[in-house]
C-alpha cells in the first residue's frame, strides 16, 4: 500500500531538522564548490542560517506550516550575509505566505508553495534558467512535482521526482557560464564547475522527499 504523507506542521519540522543536519554535514562540500567560482562561504552561510532557523523553531514552535516557513525565511534573511540568505529567505517566506493559515497542506498547495518560492528567487535575483544559479535546480524541481501530481501521482512520488530533478539540474550547471552572482565575475572561467547554490537547493529538496518518506509525527507513514 502506498504511504500517504500528512503535510502538517510536524512534516515541515521534520524537513527543517533534516535540512539543518544535511546542510551541516555537506557544509565542507558546499564551501569547496564555492571556492573556484565564489568566495568559499556557501557551506558556512547555509550552516549558520539553517542552524539558527532550526533553533528558532525549537524555541518558539510555529502553529502552522505557513508560519514555520515564514519563520525559517525570516531567520535566513537575518542570519546569512551572502546572496543565498536573502534569496532562500525570501523564497521560504513567500512559500509560507502561499500556504496561508492551513494546518494541513494538500499536495497541490505544496506545489503552489514550491512555485511561489521559485518565483520569489527569480524576481529578487533576476536569474533566468541556464544562468548557473539555484534556479537551475529549483525550477525543474517545481515542474517535476506538478507534473507527477497532474499525472495522478502521490505527493511522495512528486517529491521524489522533484528531488531527482533538482539533483539533475544542479549537475547540469557544470558546463554552464554563470550570468548571475559572484560566479558571473569569472566569465568563461565559471565553466566546468557545479554551482554551489543549485547544489544546496538539491539538498533541501532531498530533505523534503525524506521528510515525506518518514510519515507523520515521527512515526512510520500512514497507509491508506
Ligand atoms: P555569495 O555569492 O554572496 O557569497 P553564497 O555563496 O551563500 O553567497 O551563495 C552563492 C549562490 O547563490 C550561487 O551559487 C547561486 O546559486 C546563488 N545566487 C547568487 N546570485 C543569484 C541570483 N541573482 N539569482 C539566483 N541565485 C543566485
Ligand atoms: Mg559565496
Amino acid at each position: 500500500m502506498p504511504t500517504v504523507p500528512i503535510l502538517d506542521t510536524a512534516f515541515f519540522r521534520r524537513w527543517l531538522e533534516l535540512a539543518a543536519d544535511a546542510v551541516h554535514r555537506e557544509s565542507p562540500r558546499l564551501t569547496e564548490l564555492d571556492s573556484p567560482i565564489g568566495d568559499a562561504d556557501h557551506g558556512s552561510n547555509m550552516d549558520r542560517g539553517f542552524t539558527a532557523a532550526a533553533l528558532a523553531v525549537r524555541t518558539d514552535p510555529p502553529g502552522t506550516p505557513g508560519e514555520l516557513l515564514v519563520s525559517v525565511g525570516r531567520t535566513l534573511v537575518s542570519s546569512v550575509g551572502g546572496a543565498s540568505g536573502p534569496l532562500y529567505g525570501t523564497a521560504l517566506r513567500r512559500a509560507g505566505k502561499a500556504l496561508g493559515d492551513t494546518h494541513e497542506v494538500t499536495p497541490p498547495e505544496l506545489g503552489e508553495a514550491l512555485a511561489a518560492a521559485v518565483n520569489a528567487v527569480r524576481e529578487l535575483g533576476g536569474a533566468e534558467p541556464g544562468d548557473k544559479t539555484m534556479v537551475d535546480a529549483l525550477l525543474p524541481a517545481s515542474h517535476a512535482y506538478t507534473g507527477v501530481l497532474t499525472e495522478g501521482g502521490s505527493a511522495q512520488q512528486a517529491l521524489a521526482a522533484a528531488a531527482d530533478a533538482a539533483l539533475a539540474g544542479a549537475e547540469a550547471t557544470v558546463p554552464l557560464l554563470a550570468r548571475k552572482g559572484r560566479a558571473s565575475y569569472l566569465g568563461e572561467r565559471s565553466i566546468g564547475h557545479q554551482d554551489p547554490g543549485a547544489t544546496s537547493s538539491a539538498l533541501l529538496l532531498a530533505c523534503l522527499r525524506d521528510a515525506s518518506a518518514r510519515g507523520a509525527s515521527g512515526t512510520e507513514g500512514v497507509s491508506r
